[in-house]
Formats: C-alpha cells, structure tokens, sequence
C-alpha cells in the first residue's frame, strides 16, 4: 500500500485558514506600515491590528504559517515581525533522532 502521509498538502488545503480570518476584507495597510512610519503612530496601528488578530479564529494557524515561512513584514499571527523573529529564536527546536 502507498502512503502519502509524507507527502506535502495540496496548496488549497494549505490555506483555506485564511478563508475564516477576521482580517478578511479589511484594509492590509492596518496589518503593514509603510517605510516611513515611526513611533507612536505605529504602535496605534499595530495594537489595532493585534485587537483584530486577538478576535481571530485562525490566529495559531496564521502565526504558525508566519513562522515557517518567516514572514519579514506585518502582523501576523498577533505578533509583529521582530515579535516573531523574538519567538522563533527562542522556540525550542524538534529535533528527530534516530535510534542505534
Ligand atoms: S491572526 Fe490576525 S493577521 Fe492572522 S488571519 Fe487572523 S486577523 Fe489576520
């Protein structure tokens, strides 16, 4: 018998999260600033958009994407980029080893 367990997902499967984000249908600029913004009025936008991540029901599944591919802009997942890079660095890593 095959097994396709190792196999990866068909792309749609992959991401039809996405299909339940709160974010769906709102502005993008809430969720990426623009090269120029600085200071306080980047913290106002990224609290109102980690507000909306807070009310997501795919926040995990969106952080867990964020963080395979190491989205380098935006929030996601409720978490900025550096938050992210922070997070992954200190995750610990699986390692699978094989018995002698
Ligand atoms: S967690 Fe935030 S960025 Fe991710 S899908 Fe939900 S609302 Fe959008």
């Amino acid at each position: 018998m095959v097994s396709v367990e190792r196999l990866p997902k068909p792309v749609q499967e992959s991401y039809e999260w996405q299909y339940r984000a709160a974010c769906s249908g709102l502005d993008s600029a809430q969720f990426f600033a623009p090269a120029s913004e600085r200071g306080p009025k980047r913290e106002r936008r990224e609290a109102a958009a980690k507000a909306i991540c807070a009310t997501c029901p795919v926040i995990q599944e969106c952080l867990d994407h964020a963080l395979a591919v190491r989205e380098p802009f935006g929030v996601w997942g409720g978490l900025t980029a550096p938050e992210r890079e922070d997070l992954r660095r200190t995750r610990p890593r699986v390692t699978l080893r094989r018995s002698a």
